[in-house]
């Protein structure tokens, strides 16, 4: 039988550079070891050496002309990392730092947090090192055509179904949406994330931050806690961030800090959502301009300074290994009680291993995040029925659902010997869903 560091070994020789993807690799197999040691058929049907190969990855040229006549080259992908318990589906991320082994590490988390919503879609992860701050909405068009005019040929409601991450939010999927329209003719539920007069669903654009919160307070339940009167710090000010915080003053906590690449701002008598809101989702503009409004508060230009500020809770809303050991050491010296992750692997290992060892309440991305691509499954399953759901049913649904997610990782850290261990909890359910869809349907 070949062992979990040999499987480990050959990953990393056979993706080279492609660090994050180790990373998250190495996480699930970590946790599965006991699932792998109890039943056989896992190992001896190679169940995670296929599951680490993505089904299909697509690379293609994306040109496009800005304002002033220039042409550019950007780089897409698609992977389309596994489609045993349904069609792919996950989001695209614009961002310069986008390369290969960003969207793997991102499709293969997605493959098991989409098991654990209970919905049926296997998981893939897309997107460009297109840099949409700064252009134009014309630019930004121009470039979402071109993107889509590829991405076409490869995706469709029942095959794949990309939906929004970090650079891409309505605005950009409305631009997407239009052109596949326009090439295939045919209008169909083929993105998550649309508008909602043109099958949106309602909850979508709430649904990351205020799951991340459901999530959170099924993480305090049993300590018999809740977040009100709790301090907390969310970094990033994008979709997953602002809804987070906004979950979180409806239920009565405080939200003192929240951050961009730029830096952070820190508002000790309570972060104005209002004006976040104006700024980041109106303007586009940077979180230091809070201050113009708020003078009282302050402007710090090292983001990754967020985490020295005192607080109960930690919601890391803004990208991946934002948080590392000494940053976590901090937060726990500072007497931090929970930490729940908006953002995908924003945690490094050495850090989720600090935060463990001192006992604090750790709710991993793969389930506390799972809300955006919940409600996105919830909107695939509105648009096949042609059908539209109010606020509070998809509210609820969403609330259920993370409910659901919770149980089953405590359930399945529980039965492997780690009990209050959520990161091993969900990458054990998650994966056991996986891999059994796999088994039945032969060696594919
Ligand atoms: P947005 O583009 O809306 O916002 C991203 C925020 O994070 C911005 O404030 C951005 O600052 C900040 N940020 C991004 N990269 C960096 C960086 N390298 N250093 C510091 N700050 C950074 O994205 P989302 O809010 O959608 O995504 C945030 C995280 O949540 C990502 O990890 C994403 O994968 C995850 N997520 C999102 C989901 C969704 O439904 N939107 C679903 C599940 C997970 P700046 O503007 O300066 O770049």
């Amino acid at each position: 039988m070949v062992t979990a560091s040999e499987i480990m070994d050959r990953v990393i020789k056979k993706n080279p550079g492609e660090a994050e993807f180790h990373q998250a690799v190495h996480e699930v197999l970590t946790s599965i070891v006991p699932v792998l040691d109890r039943n056989h058929r896992y190992a001896k049907a190679r169940v995670f050496e296929r599951i680490v190969e993505p089904e299909r990855q697509i690379i293609f040229r994306v040109p496009w002309q800005d304002d002033n006549g220039e042409i550019w080259v950007n780089r897409g992908f698609r992977v389309e990392f596994n489609s045993a318990i349904g069609p792919y589906k996950g989001g695209l991320r614009f961002h310069p730092t986008v390369n290969l082994g960003i969207i793997k590490f991102l499709g293969f988390e997605q493959v098991f947090k989409n098991a654990l919503t209970g919905l049926p879609m296997g998981g893939g992860k897309g997107g460009s090192d297109f840099n949409p701050k700064g252009k134009s909405d014309d630019e930004v068009m121009r470039f979402c055509q071109s993107f889509m005019t590829e991405l076409s040929r490869h995706i469709g409601a029942d095959t794949d179904v990309p939906a929004g991450d970090i650079g891409v939010g309505g605005r950009e999927i409305g631009f997407m949406f239009g052109q596949y329209k326009r090439i295939k003719n045919v209008f169909e539920g083929v993105l998550t994330g649309k508008g909602l007069n043109w099958g949106g669903s309602l909850v979508r654009t709430e649904a990351t931050g205020y799951g991340l919160i459901y999530f959170l307070e099924e993480m305090l339940h049993p300590k018999r806690k809740t977040i009100e009167g709790m301090t907390v710090v969310s970094s990033g000010s994008g979709n997953a961030s602002i809804y987070a915080v906004e979950k979180c003053q409806q239920l009565g906590a405080k939200v003192v800090a929240m951050s961009d690449s730029n830096g952070y701002v820190h508002d000790p008598e309570g972060i104005n959502l209002e004006t976040v809101k104006q700024i980041k989702e109106v303007e586009r503009g940077r979180i230091k301009e809070y201050l113009k409004s708020h003078p009282h508060a302050t402007f710090h230009d090292d983001w990754r300074g967020i985490w020295s500020i005192k607080m109960d809770i930690a919601l890391p809303n803004a990208t991946q290994n934002e948080i590392d050991k000494e940053a976590a050491e901090v937060l726990v010296s500072n007497g931090v009680i929970a930490v729940a992750e908006g953002a995908n692997m924003p945690s490094t290992p050495e850090a989720v291993q600090v935060f463990h060892d001192a006992g604090v309440l750790f709710g991993p991305a793969k389930a506390a995040n799972a809300g955006g691509v919940a409600v996105s499954g919830l909107e695939m399953a509105q648009n096949s029925q042609r059908v539209s759901w109010p606020f509070e049913e998809a509210d609820e649904k969403l609330k259920n659902i993370m409910s659901n997610i919770h149980r089953s990782a405590s359930e399945a850290a529980e039965e492997y010997g780690c009990p209050g261990n959520l990161v091993a909890g969900a990458n054990i359910a998650g994966f056991i869903k996986v891999a059994d869809a796999m088994l039945d349907q032969g060696l594919v």
